[in-house]
């Protein structure tokens, strides 16, 4: 932030390189519109596109009110197979990104990383080093691969790589992935978990079965040496809160002040219209978050129901680590040699299975289907 209160990213006011950006996505979009969508081949990978942006505009890019920049698009036609894969409509994705502002995330990292939101919610764009998104280019194969097999993945799901360059400025390099904590649900907590104070070994036993699950402590151990940026980022919506909420606000929007007397008669009522809300709040995040981001349902020590959303982040730190932890994902999430490239449904399942097991002892079926039957 300058004297004038002016906030800047590299010495890039916000407001116009969130311009620029979204100026430079919706040209590189509109460009892939026009080449036919097919299978990507090696090549592809490599693909870096560099599109100049004159404020006066050009034959191919329209004037514009910010310095004159370049917008550089990394593998657009591998981003743009990701984003099938993902099941991200080319319109829907110009649409979230590119015609409304998005906001800048206000609680990010310490790298000093940027993060912006889109204004629907499902897209989370973030600055990152030029160490970072080079390791991403070079495990784009390979992240193709693994998504292949493995739609269904808890790594990060990548929709574009761009870089913002403006004359006598740094580059500044752009990242779009999913946004893994729904505004529109409430979070009532979140967790970045690196594991390191929890005080988590897996037992003797544990460790002399084929497949340990091993806890937070191991994995710790086992990655010590190296820099542990990655996290598992969870969130934790409650049910019940959540109602309870909803019933409170209905009560004084109804009754205003009332009375101890008249409350039970009230609080009938209310819960018959908090549960509508509830419902239209529950379908509202089905069309935002279509089957997509795992969604675990569990309760609590109190019994509540909640709603649990999960993904792995920040991955792109150190190859050597991205290998060891991937590896590691997948022992979670299959026995060795039963690789079941076919059903990618099982790795969701089998994380089910061990998030139930050991993360969470409380029967998450019963609780599943409570909130099915109430919702
Ligand atoms: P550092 O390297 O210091 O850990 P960073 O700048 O690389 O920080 P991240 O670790 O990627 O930042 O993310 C910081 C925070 O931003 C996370 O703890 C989380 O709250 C939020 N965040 C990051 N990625 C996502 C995502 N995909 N969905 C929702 N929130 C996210
Ligand atoms: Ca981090
Ligand atoms: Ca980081």
């Amino acid at each position: 932030i300058d004297k004038q209160g002016e906030v800047s990213y590299k010495r890039v006011p916000t407001d116009a390189l969130m311009g620029s950006i979204q100026l430079g996505i919706a040209n590189s979009i509109g460009a892939l519109a026009n080449t036919p969508d097919r299978d990507i081949l090696f090549k592809d990978f490599e693909v870096i596109e560099n599109v100049a942006f004159p404020s006066s505009g050009s034959n191919t890019t329209p004037s514009h009110g910010y310095s004159d920049f370049h917008f550089k698009i990394y593998a657009p036609n591998a981003f743009r197979y990701f984003r099938r894969i993902f099941k991200i409509e080319q319109a829907d994705f110009l649409n979230s990104i590119c015609t409304q502002p998005l906001t800048e995330l206000s609680n990010p990292g310490a790298s000093g990383s940027i993060f912006y939101v889109s204004a629907d919610d499902k897209f989370i764009i973030k600055t990152m080093q030029n160490k970072e998104a080079k390791l991403l280019r070079k495990i784009l194969p390979e992240y193709y691969k693994n998504l292949n097999q493995n739609p269904r993945t808890l790594l990060p799901k990548f929709f574009g790589l761009f870089c913002y360059q403006s004359f006598g400025k740094k580059n500044i390099r752009l990242l779009i992935m999913n946004n893994l904590l729904p505004n529109s649900i409430k979070i009532y907590e979140k967790f970045d978990l690196k594991g390191s104070t929890y005080k988590r070994f897996a037992s003797k036993v544990e460790r002399a079965k084929p497949t340990p699950t091993l806890k937070d402590l191991d994995f710790n151990e086992e990655y010590k040496e190296k820099i542990m940026d990655y996290s598992m980022l969870m969130g934790i919506h409650n049910i019940d809160l959540a109602e309870a909420e909803i019933g409170l606000r209905t009560l004084d929007d109804e009754c205003g002040p009332s009375t101890s007397k008249d409350r039970p008669q009230a609080s009938t009522d209310a819960r018959s219209s908090q549960m509508d809300l509830w419902k239209s709040l529950q379908r509202d995040f089905n069309t935002k978050y279509p089957h997509e981001e795992v969604r675990i349902a569990a309760k609590n020590a109190k019994g509540e129901r909640l709603l649990i959303f999960l993904g792995i982040i920040d991955i792109l730190q150190s190859y050597r680590v991205l290998k060891k932890l991937e590896y590691k994902w997948k022992s979670f999430f299959h026995d060795g040699d039963t690789i079941s490239v076919q059903k990618p449904l099982f790795y969701a399942k089998r994380f089910e299975t061990y998030m139930k097991e050991t993360v969470f002892r409380v029967a998450i079926e019963e609780c599943a289907s409570k909130i099915r039957k109430n919702v």
